[in-house]
């Protein structure tokens, strides 16, 4: 009995062995980041150790604030090369750069304790989706199901207005209006009732004016579920360095700067004005 154990444990342990180095042979992995081929094993996947450094992470600014009743979560902030591969995911169909940011995003979940019964992706618009042929949030909505053990529900959130690229110009205000009624909730799933009072994770790409989110966010919070909306990137609250702000200091535009030197005139003629004003009084009396 016990020999037969341990044969059985000695063959597991050469099988796997065995498919070890099938998989090195056979199995030559690139980096999503530099496209560079890396040997296994991976410290991440999909991403080679140099460029694992340099890549934007948040950090202990993950959870940023905004003028919306739902917790908000961003993994990276918006800059190289992290800009670059999600570039590249929404118009080069690269879309294995999902596989190598959404298990960040996981982590992210496990780090602030977000726990979620399902994964809806921000839909695009159906003209947006034929263009395209697949949609960057619902790729990255796959992978963090995926590695979370839950499902993904994409069939009752839809997107109603059509948003071109000249609209993508307008301001933060503009933007919100244009977008308030943009989203539309398939009533007749039964998964709605079924989500009805429970978690769910609302996923998209990146995150610029929160305008598309929060508008996305909104007919699920009125169906009845709880929201926790998540992006893999954005710039807002960016740290800023001493050398980023003596920038914006030096490049000033050269109205403000006139407009200033006009207002510091005034100021020292009011002045002046005023002792001359108060000599007189003095004096001439
Ligand atoms: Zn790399």
């Amino acid at each position: 009995m016990h020999k037969k154990r341990t044969s059985r444990r000695k063959s597991v342990r050469i099988r796997n062995f065995l498919r070890q180095q099938f998989v090195t042979l056979y199995y030559h992995p690139y980096c999503a980041v530099c496209d560079r081929p890396v040997q296994p094993p991976l410290p991440s996947p999909f991403v080679c150790r140099d460029c694992l450094s340099v890549l934007p992470f948040r950090m202990e600014r993950e959870q940023l604030s905004w003028d919306h009743p739902w917790r908000l979560f961003a993994t990276f902030y918006y800059r190289d090369p992290l800009r670059k591969m999600i570039v590249s995911m929404k118009f080069s169909e690269r879309i294995d750069r999902a596989e190598a940011i959404a298990p960040f995003m996981y982590k992210t979940m496990v780090r602030h304790k977000i726990d979620v019964d399902a994964v809806i992706p921000v839909p695009l618009h159906e003209k947006r989706l034929s263009e395209r042929g697949y949609n960057q949030a619902a790729l990255l909505a796959d992978v963090i199901a995926r590695e979370a053990g839950i499902s993904v529900v994409d069939q009752v959130l839809f997107r109603d207005i059509y948003t071109d690229r000249q609209s993508e110009s307008l301001t933060v205000e503009e933007r919100h209006r244009h977008l308030a009624d943009a989203f539309k909730l398939n009533n007749k799933s039964p998964v709605i009732s079924e989500l009805c009072g429970r978690k769910v994770l609302l996923v998209d790409d990146v995150l610029t004016t929160g305008a598309t989110l929060s508008a996305a966010a909104k007919p699920l919070d009125e169906a009845g579920l709880h929201v926790v909306c998540m992006v893999a990137s954005s710039d807002k609250d960016k740290y800023r360095g001493y050398r980023e702000i003596l920038n914006d200091w030096t490049t000033l535009p050269q109205e403000s700067h006139s407009a200033r030197q006009r207002q510091m005139m005034r100021d020292t003629m009011g002045r002046l004005f005023y002792v001359g004003w108060q000599g007189c009084r003095t004096f001439g009396s």
